[in-house]
């Protein structure tokens, strides 16, 4: 298995400027970072939230990850999952029981305490899925969690991935994703979150938001019991922002995506969004 190095970066020592360095290492390969699936439901096209790093690394694993090839299956190492909730992770249980017998390590699975002991609790419970941490057996396991701290970033090849705060119904991150030249910030599910500005506005070189917007104005009442955005709150969110990243709109809800897109570009337009798009690609 690739080495992985955890650093510690210590949030209280968040001042400008302190985000994840950029450190361009020359003639190293921009990563690459496709959307499997964006959307907050299913139907049609529509797939779930999953963000497929280079060829090994995905960014949560909604439904978009069961488009990928068998061999394109067994390639990935590790997924970084922001939270609980099934569009979140309804592929993992799948993806470690199709390729567990092409693979001669462990699937890695990184998350917050709580989110984890979620899974452990409620997914691979031997009840609605096998425990694939004791498979074939505890030492030699086909799947592992490893815990990740908000502020903590794990480094794999080069490639620095950072837990940041999210504001949900339950325990959640965003991602900082830091390569040779560039940041993307994925915010994950989340509500009104003044500690995902003070890490935006403190993210050197970066390039790109993906920010969630699950809802339509009128559903507003229901975005803030459900803890997401709508578009008035996403230009509320956005006069937070000192930096000047590309806007991506992602988690819009499954036939509302029009009416949406169009509310966020008369309540945001002048942050230029765009809604996130499946096999849509970012260099950094
Ligand atoms: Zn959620
Ligand atoms: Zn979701």
């Amino acid at each position: 298995m690739d080495r992985v190095t955890v650093l510690h970066r210590d949030r209280s020592e968040g001042h400008a400027g302190s985000g994840p360095e950029a450190s361009v290492v020359p003639g190293q390969q921009a990563m690459k970072i496709r959307v499997l699936g964006c959307s907050g439901g299913i139907g049609g096209a529509l797939r779930t939230t999953a963000l497929l790093v280079d060829d090994d690394i995905l960014i949560d694993a909604g439904t978009g990850v069961g488009d990928l090839s068998l061999e394109s299956l067994a390639r990935i190492d590790h997924i970084f999952v922001t939270h609980s909730h099934l569009d979140h992770v309804t592929s993992i249980p799948f993806l470690v029981d199709t390729v567990c017998w092409m693979r001669a390590s462990p699937l890695v699975v990184y998350g917050i305490k709580e989110v984890l002991d979620i899974l452990k609790a409620h997914l691979f419970n031997w009840k609605i899925w096998p425990d694939f941490t004791q498979i074939p057996d505890a030492d030699k396991p086909f799947m592992q969690y490893r815990e990740i701290k908000v502020g903590e970033t794990i480094e794999i090849r080069g490639r620095k991935f950072t837990a940041i705060p999210a504001n949900h119904t339950v325990p959640a991150v965003g991602y900082s994703v830091q390569g040779s030249r560039n940041a993307l910030i994925f915010t994950g599910d989340t509500c009104i979150n003044d500690g995902l500005w003070k890490v935006v506005n403190s993210t050197r070189n970066l390039k790109y938001l993906i920010i969630e917007t699950a809802f339509s104005n009128k559903e507003r009442d229901i975005a803030i019991a459900s803890k997401h955005l709508c578009p008035q709150m996403l230009a509320e969110e956005l006069e937070k922002m000192r930096a000047e990243p590309e806007v991506f709109i992602t988690h819009l809800k499954p036939g509302e995506g029009a009416l949406t897109m169009k509310e966020v570009t008369q309540a945001a337009g002048r942050w230029r969004p765009r809604m996130l798009e499946n096999n849509q690609e970012f260099s950094l």
